[in-house]
């Protein structure tokens, strides 16, 4: 065998070998997002645990007697502080310390925040509502004494978080209730679409009554 075409076959080899190793990784990586494209599912009560921690600035312990694990509240929360771009959010009931803490914390990092909510249950003294206002986010409220009982969100207008769950410590710890995550690009254009719908109709320009907690 002569030497060159020793060196054409080790050629071939080596650029045969970094082919491959150069598919495999495209296949993991594909692989990996169609796995990540697959529906999520919690089922709540969720088991009472503290989700501070999370909410930290720069990551920190948190002493207080509560377990600090993983757990269907520990998930919502950092799938709302995995915003990079938008959080819409439109809830029913928006009470819970833990996931209006992760919307903050996220609107305080610079991502864009909006809310759509039940003007009756705004009224009540857990609502976080005027909370998100004073911080600046803009929150919009049905117009009439139905109730805007969505309970979803979308994160960067791709991930889409639905379900029974209002956004309650009643709902998150004591109620049996399920939420779906779901990357379908039709499922979220469909529920994107609702919640630009809703927003327009809810435009304070439009409103022909206040609840007097606005
Ligand atoms: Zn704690």
């Amino acid at each position: 065998m002569s030497s060159s075409h020793s060196v054409w076959r080790g050629l071939v080899a080596t650029v045969g070998l970094v082919l491959t190793a150069e598919g495999l990784y495209y296949l993991f990586r594909y692989l990996k997002w169609v796995r990540e494209q697959q529906p999520r599912v919690l089922f709540f009560p969720a088991p009472v645990t503290c989700v501070r921690p999370l909410l930290l600035a720069s990551p920190g312990r948190c002493d207080c007697p509560l377990p600090h694990r993983e757990s269907a509240l520990s998930r919502m929360a950092r799938l709302l502080l995995s915003a990079r771009r938008s959080i819409d959010v439109c809830v029913f009931t928006i009470s819970s310390l833990d996931l209006s803490g992760s919307v903050l914390v996220a609107y305080e990092r610079g991502v864009r925040v909006r809310v759509i909510t039940d003007s009756d249950y705004m009224a009540l003294a857990s609502s976080q509502v005027g909370t998100f206002r004073k911080a600046g986010i803009e929150v919009r409220h049905d117009q009439d004494t139905n109730y805007m009982h969505h309970k979803f969100a979308l994160i960067d207008g791709s991930i889409l978080i639905t379900g029974s769950l209002n956004w309650s410590a009643q709902a998150i710890f004591r109620n049996k209730e399920n939420v779906i995550i779901i990357k379908d690009a039709d499922i979220v254009k469909a529920f994107t679409e609702e919640f630009e719908r809703l927003w327009n109709e809810y435009d304070p320009t439009k409103y022909s009554f206040s609840p007097q907690s606005s």
